[in-house]
This record gives C-alpha cells, structure tokens and sequence, in this order.
C-alpha cells in the first residue's frame, strides 16, 4: 500500500530528526498533503497508528493538512485550481495545464519532548 510507505518514510524521518534535535518522543505531527500526492488520508492514518508502534512516535496525533493543488492554464493564461492531475481548466475547458503545485508531502510541525 502506496499510504504504508508514506507512513514508514515519516518515522524513518522523525527518528534520524530526534538525533540531530535531540529529542525522544514525538507526540504530534502535522502533514501537509497536495491532492495530487493521491494520499488517502483514513487510510495514512491507520498506517501512521500501526508503524509508530514502538517508535518513539508511538500514540502520536497526526493531523492531515490538505493543500490546495494549482495549475497554470495556456488557454487562459492563468493560474487555476485544480484537485487531480487530469483536471480541466475551470474557465475554459482546456486540458493544456501545467500542474504548478498539489504534489506536496511534507511534515509542517512537529510537537516533540
Ligand atoms: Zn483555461
């Protein structure tokens, strides 16, 4: 499962992080997802709770913040929202859009001690 990994890269990062911040227990996280990242959250969520088992993140609170994706639109030249790769312009129809940003994965925060 695509989420599984995801969930094992984040403890993977927050343990090699308590090294360099010197911390030992992660009680708080906050992920930042772009809709084209195709993240399930319910479902990153089940697999944060099973791989932070005996981690140092274990029992830690995961919030899922939802970014907006954005493409810009050669027909109109502008920028558009979008919610999946394969969207079509909002104002026009096109489907000549470059994706400018909606692929981000990323932890913004962490609450550690
Ligand atoms: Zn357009």
């Amino acid at each position: 499962m695509h989420e599984m990994s995801i969930a094992e890269g984040v403890v993977q990062l927050l343990e090699e992080q308590s090294l360099a911040q010197n911390y030992t227990r992660v009680k708080h996280v906050w992920l930042e997802i772009g809709p084209l990242a195709a993240v399930e959250s319910e479902a990153l969520r089940f697999c944060f709770d099973a791989v932070t088992r005996n981690t140092l993140a274990e029992g830690a609170l995961l919030d899922i913040i939802d970014l907006p994706g954005e493409a810009w639109c050669l027909g109109c030249a502008t920028t558009v929202p979008i919610t999946q790769r394969y969207d079509s312009c909002v104002h026009c129809g096109s489907y000549q859009l470059q994706v400018t940003r909606g692929d981000e994965l990323r932890i913004k925060e962490l609450e550690v001690e």
